[in-house]
């Protein structure tokens, strides 16, 4: 079980999908630039070990912007923790090239864009550290119907990048606005996604989904054939994501994070990794059990068999306002 750390609350990009902007620096919020520090560094670190890991997930904002990102992270190094890095991948040459060294790094998760969504420049500096962080595993959020992945594939094969992909459609946030499918499309996502997932065999890539879909959004013949292709099964019942702020305030996911939610827990809190999702999970599983994102969902037996979680818990209370008044979290 993992929890993800943020090392910083500010970005160098706006994705139009971005999914932690209720967290973040963005511009017209007046909210204060944090960064970790090294003593709750140091607090999260005995807190995993004591946990019985030795993995730290790293998130932000983009968390190689941290003032001191090569301190804390020869941190996490000299006591042999690995880490996992959720970048943009826009960062200077010099960051690039000292990830690209450690060992310690167990795979970059670089969330990318089309490149017609970039500067110059911003595509540039990606481009630097795939050359340089060869351990990277490209992610892409679907936030459209138009989209397109085969630059993903191109990616992969010129810069022989880890032959894996992860894929979900964007989420919605349940008190900020963002881009995210609607739940209406997800049939002809789940169409095109196996209309591609033929083209990316023929380049041996695989892909795997961490959250966001639903049963009912694929139909049986696409279900297999994204197996077959691409060893494809989509994640249609995920659990708490739990993602620590700088300041060790814990939250679920960053989707249910917001003004109505702004009841923090610490970790201090907690004695260890799993009770904080059995925290959270018990919490959101009163709600995941009885209702659905989809009038259907109520008589779905893949529902009633927990076999699919009827969607996001955003779009849940999206679905169903009134369920929602701020005390379930806190
Ligand atoms: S890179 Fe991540 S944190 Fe930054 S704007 Fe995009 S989704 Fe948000
Ligand atoms: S639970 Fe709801 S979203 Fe999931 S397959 Fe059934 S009807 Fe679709």
């Amino acid at each position: 079980m993992a929890m993800n750390i943020m090392f910083t609350s500010h970005c160098n990009q706006s994705c139009p999908y971005c999914f932690a902007k209720s967290v973040l620096v963005v511009p017209g919020r007046k909210r204060q630039k944090e960064e970790i520090s090294a003593e709750n560094l140091r607090f999260i670190l005995d807190f995993i070990r004591t946990s019985g890991g030795n993995q730290i997930n790293i998130i932000g904002g983009e968390p190689t912007l941290h003032s001191e990102f090569k301190r804390r992270y020869d941190e996490i190094d000299s006591r042999g923790f690995f880490a996992m890095i959720f970048s943009n991948g826009v960062m200077e040459q010099d960051t690039a090239v000292y990830l690209g060294g450690r060992k310690s790094l167990t795979s970059m998760i670089l969330n990318i864009r089309e490149p017609q969504e970039y500067t110059r420049s911003d595509w540039d500096k990606i481009i630097f550290a795939l050359k340089h962080i060869k351990n990277t595993v490209l992610s892409f959020r679907i936030y459209r119907l138009g989209f397109s992945i085969d630059f993903i594939f191109d990616l992969i094969k010129e810069f022989k990048l880890i032959p894996f992909v992860n894929l979900a459609p964007a989420l919605p946030c349940l008190n900020v606005e963002s881009k995210y499918l609607p739940l209406s499309h997800y049939q002809e996502m789940g169409a095109k996604l196996a209309r591609l997932s033929m083209k990316s065999r023929k380049f041996a890539i695989s892909w795997y989904s961490d959250s966001g879909f639903i049963l009912c959004g694929f139909s049986k013949k696409n279900l297999k054939e994204l197996k077959r292709n691409v060893n494809f099964v989509p994640n249609v019942n995920c659990s708490s994501a739990v993602e620590v702020k700088p300041n060790l305030d814990v939250q679920r996911c960053f989707g249910m994070w917001g003004k109505r939610n702004e009841h923090p827990i610490s970790l201090r809190e907690f004695v260890g990794v799993k009770q904080i999702h059995n925290y959270f999970d018990r919490r959101s599983l009163m709600i995941k059990h009885r209702y659905g994102a989809l009038d259907e969902c109520r008589k779905c037996s893949d529902f009633a068999r927990q076999i699919c979680g009827g969607g996001c818990l955003v779009h849940i209370f999206k679905k169903h306002p009134d369920l929602y008044h701020g005390k379930i979290f806190s």
